[in-house]
């Protein structure tokens, strides 16, 4: 058992809001100046770049857990993990099915590149991802759950795109053991003002966008194994001892 340094929240070029300095390599070498041990690409409703940067974090020596950021349709953001790509994939295709057949428009949102882990342009996405998924906040976390993944809601103490902002508590149905804390956000406030969340691990996270914000804010994970099941575990049995936020 030791302790692994996560960021567990990064955009990559896909992400219409994201900068277009973030090339696999790049992210890569921002993580290991941060020292971080494990990360996680978690574009906006897409994972199309996920085995490219995956490849390239395995030649940099970090742990690359498969993720994604889903927009329910309460504009909800909610970060999904997974272990494996056949999980992540299959669940990636009916998150694609279940996006709103809205267009993205690049000059206004920007460009959505799918890259090769040797930065070649694949395609540019032409669905918009900044935009909501048909699914409603309990059927994003059914799904991810339903495809072996962790699912938490993202950045709780955000005033934008968060399930407390959005609703204005946290649902205590589905049960929830962790939630996403902004690179800055103050937990000790936050869990005065919701008292709701004082049962949850807060999984702090970057959310970066560009290079320099990677690793801004990170979770120290104390784990026998860097899986995700092991992470879901441990919120799930509230080993609050195991985390450090
Ligand atoms: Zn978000
Ligand atoms: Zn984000």
């Amino acid at each position: 058992m030791r302790w692994y340094k996560a960021d567990l929240h990064i955009h990559t070029v896909l992400s219409p809001c994201g900068g277009l300095e973030m090339a696999p390599a790049a992210v890569m070498t921002r993580a290991k100046e941060q020292g971080l041990d494990i990360v996680a690409i978690t574009d906006h409703n897409s994972m199309a770049n996920s085995q490219a940067y995956a490849q390239v974090a395995r030649q940099y020596g970090l742990i690359y857990w498969y993720g994604v950021e889903v927009q329910s349709i309460e504009e909800i953001h909610i970060i999904g993990l997974f272990d494996s790509w056949q999980d992540a994939s299959r669940f990636d295709t009916l998150l694609y099915d279940s996006l709103l057949p809205v267009e993205n428009d690049p000059d206004f949102f920007g460009d959505q590149v799918v890259i090769s882990s040797d930065e070649t342009i694949i395609r540019f996405e032409s669905r918009a991802l900044i935009n909501s998924s048909k699914w409603s906040f309990d059927e994003v976390l059914e799904q991810i759950a339903a495809h072996n993944g962790f699912g938490f809601p993202a950045h709780v103490d955000a005033m934008t795109f968060s399930v407390l902002a959005q609703l204005g508590f946290l649902p205590e149905y589905p049960p929830i053991s962790a939630v996403g804390i902004t690179a800055k956000g103050d937990i000790e406030q936050l869990k005065k003002l919701h008292p709701e969340i004082k049962n949850c691990l807060c999984i702090r996270n970057s959310d970066a966008h560009y290079l320099t914000e990677i690793g801004s804010g990170f979770t120290e994970l104390y784990l026998e194994r860097p899986t995700v099941s092991e992470l879901k575990n441990l919120c799930e049995s509230r080993d609050f001892a195991r985390l450090r936020s």
